[in-house]
């Protein structure tokens, strides 16, 4: 069926699904490459060697689940497309698609899509919550949220001519069809982590997913953590989101290095009681 109509089977897919427990603890790649084809960017790309070294480059890529972040790299240099990143662990009954896009223009954040099936078919709407344009990559990365039902189904969109902008106060949105009443959920990526810097939970997620996993990468590429509070605040955040997104317990995120003095100090401290 793959070889006459491009669309795998439902057992396919099924055998590349990972566990339940994998599945709630935070994105994944879903790797839906199913021919021998002389082709490896994904397992050359992948910094956290999550896709296997190929003996011979027409291997299918076989995915080590316990060490793949979700970061998106591998969906961003894949030619085939054939790499999506799913993230099913909000728990609030709906779930993500990030989806390689190489068509223009692309969507805007917030924008109402028809979310379209292996198939080509439109099985409903999806609100656009990230559009990834990563150096590294090239292909642009979209992120659409859906009810976590089609999660599984959803790997690609349209764009709807007349475009609508996700908002749950506006008329227009409550016009259109949508899947369900969460099709507009709203995302916490505009909080601001780190106060003193100014730098937004989603600069620090775009990160994780780059690869940068520890506090003192995401420090020193930033600057979250270097302003006044010196990380008190947003240090422990940053940890606790790299261990959501990464899969780590949170005891095992080191902190990020510090160096004297490790809180403000009057001047008086240092030039021994004399503030002149
Ligand atoms: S999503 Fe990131 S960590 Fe997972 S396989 Fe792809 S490149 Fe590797
Ligand atoms: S880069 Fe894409 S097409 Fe090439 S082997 Fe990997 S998954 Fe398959």
């Amino acid at each position: 069926m793959l070889i006459n109509t491009g669309v795998p089977t439902r057992e396919q897919i099924e055998l590349r699904l990972p566990s339940p427990e994998r599945r709630a603890r935070g994105p994944y790649a879903m790797v839906e490459c199913f021919q021998e084809i002389p082709c490896n960017p994904c397992s050359t790309s992948c910094p956290f060697d999550a896709i296997l070294p190929m003996g011979d480059i027409n291997e299918i890529p076989a995915i080590d689940l316990d060490r793949c972040t979700g970061c998106g790299i591998c969906a961003g240099v894949c030619p085939g497309l054939a790499i999506f990143i799913i993230d099913e662990s909000k728990g609030d009954g709906t779930a993500s698609v990030t989806i390689p896009y190489e068509f223009r223009p692309l969507p805007e954040k917030g924008e109402m899509v028809r979310a379209v099936n292996r198939e080509g078919d439109v099985i409903g709407d999806a609100v656009v919550t990230r559009v990834l344009l990563s150096k590294k990559t090239k292909t642009p990365l979209v992120t659409v949220r859906v009810a976590d039902e089609h999660v599984h189904e959803v790997r690609f969109f349209n764009l709807i001519d007349n475009k609508t902008v996700c908002d749950k106060t506006s008329s227009k949105i409550e016009e259109e069809p949508k899947t369900d009443d969460t099709a507009c959920a709203t995302d916490d990526d505009e909080i601001i982590l780190c106060r003193c810097e100014g730098i937004t939970l989603r600069t620090i997620r775009d990160l994780i997913r780059e690869g940068y996993t520890t506090v003192d990468e995401i420090k020193r590429i930033s600057r979250a953590g270097m302003g006044p509070c010196q990380a008190r605040t947003c240090g422990p955040l940053i940890a606790s989101e790299i261990a959501r997104m990464t899969g780590q317990p949170v005891a095992e995120i080191q902190p990020s290095a510090h160096r004297a003095p490790v809180k403000p100090m009057p001047i008086e401290f240092f030039l021994g009681g004399d503030s002149e």
